[in-house]
């Protein structure tokens, strides 16, 4: 696997895909710059071997060239989050973006304007990609929000830089944290799957099923796995047309020896909202007009042992319908068990989607060894899947 580390980058353009795709409010400030400052830690590594770096993004969903989708707008922003005065190009091809690539001095920063202004970005376009391959000496990708899709600039770029392309530290940091968990894990190795259904995790659970030696099934899956069991689950969350699909995953883990865990109990709500009146219900015994919002807390008491005693755990989707206050406990408790475990030795990784936003907005964010930074890239590469970005370099 080449890295950023192999190459030194002296007197060098370094061509670098980042994920600058930021929200903005209606003033076009950037109001979240967690990406930008991901991607710095390359960008400094490419200044402080002397050389020069050239930034390329995209930003939002354009229909051609939209000015409230111009890379202008952020610039400030990475200028200051990089602590260097970076140029600007308002075009990503052609002569403007060529001169000012040209021009670029040693330790110098260029970022391109939006490259989806082009439909051949997405579109994988050769030519596109040739052109922007022009602009710079060494290719690397540091995107990792984006690595699933096979575009001009995060994939087919690659084949112009037979032998100076590479990835950037943040897309290491997460191949190896995910590494950790599915190829080179410490036993005994856990998975926390939450979220609302069965099928959106299915390609998930089937993939790491031969890789873990515990399973924690939460979330509104629960309801799925519990009624093809035979039990009553009121008017909770649940796929009829999954039924037999959730018998044939139990069916495997038991053949392949891993351990699933089910909430025994949860905090049942008799409507879909936080002021809903709540009680604590045997899972299998959801009265009628009432449907499983949390986990409840012997539920939690047995996912408290499986995650102390875990070496490794990979933690994708919520224990329960955590946006609203009333239902987060479940979700809240097993980040502090998973923030415990790591404090004790255990390395643990947090991806996809909703997990992310929960350890973030509980403040466990530092507590856990790895929270990723692409929500539909991990959900990819959970399924086993090899994304085409991270295929483009290894080729
Ligand atoms: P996913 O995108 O599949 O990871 O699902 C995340 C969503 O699942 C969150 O918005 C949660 O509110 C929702 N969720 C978790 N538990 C439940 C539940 N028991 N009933 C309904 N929705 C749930």
């Amino acid at each position: 696997m080449k890295t950023i580390s192999d190459f030194n980058f002296n007197s060098k353009k370094a061509l670098i895909r980042v994920d600058f795709n930021v929200p903005l409010d209606e003033n076009f400030n950037v109001t979240d710059t967690s990406r930008i400052v991901a991607a710095k830690p390359t960008i400094d590594k490419i200044l402080a071997d002397g050389g020069s770096v050239i930034l390329m993004s995209h930003l939002g969903r354009p229909k051609g060239k939209e000015d409230k989708y111009s890379l202008k707008h952020i610039l400030k922003t990475v200028s200051e989050v990089l602590e260097v005065e970076v140029k600007f190009a308002s075009d990503c091809i052609g002569e403007v973006a060529e001169t000012a690539a040209k021009n670029l001095q040693p330790k110098e920063v260029l970022l391109l304007e939006n490259l989806r202004f082009y439909a051949e970005e997405e579109a994988g376009d050769v030519d596109f990609a040739k052109k922007l391959a022009s602009l710079g000496d060494i290719y690397v990708n540091d995107a990792f929000g984006t690595a699933h899709r096979a575009h001009a600039s995060t994939a087919i770029i690659a084949q112009f830089f037979p032998n100076s392309k590479c990835f950037g530290l943040l897309m290491e940091k997460e191949i190896t944290s995910l590494n950790k968990v599915l190829k080179d894990s410490e036993k005994p190795v856990t998975a926390v799957l939450g979220g609302s259904k069965v099928s959106t995790k299915i390609t998930i659970i089937e993939n790491i099923l031969d890789k873990v030696d515990h399973m924690i099934i939460g979330g509104g899956m629960t309801f799925t796995f519990i009624k093809a069991l035979g039990g009553n689950v009121g008017d909770s969350i649940c796929e009829l047309d999954k039924l037999d699909l959730a018998l044939e995953i139990l069916h495997k883990a038991k053949e392949k020896n891993v351990h699933i865990h089910i909430p025994v109990d949860v905090v049942a709500a008799n409507a879909f909202s936080n002021d809903a009146e709540t009680q604590i219900v045997d899972v299998r015994h959801i009265p009628d007009g009432w449907q499983g919002l949390d986990a409840g807390p012997k539920s939690l008491e047995n996912f408290k042992e499986v995650i102390m005693n875990s070496k490794t755990i990979l933690w994708n989707g919520p224990l329960g319908v955590f946006e609203m206050e009333n239902f987060a406990h479940g979700t809240i408790t097993l980040g502090e068990y998973i923030a415990d475990a790591t404090a004790n030795g255990a390395f643990s990784l947090v991806g996809g989607g909703d997990s992310v936003s929960a350890v973030k907005q509980f403040g466990l964010e530092d507590k856990v060894s790895y929270v990723s930074t692409g929500g539909g890239a991990m959900l990819e590469m959970l399924e086993g899947r090899i994304l085409p970005g991270i295929a483009a370099i290894l080729d």
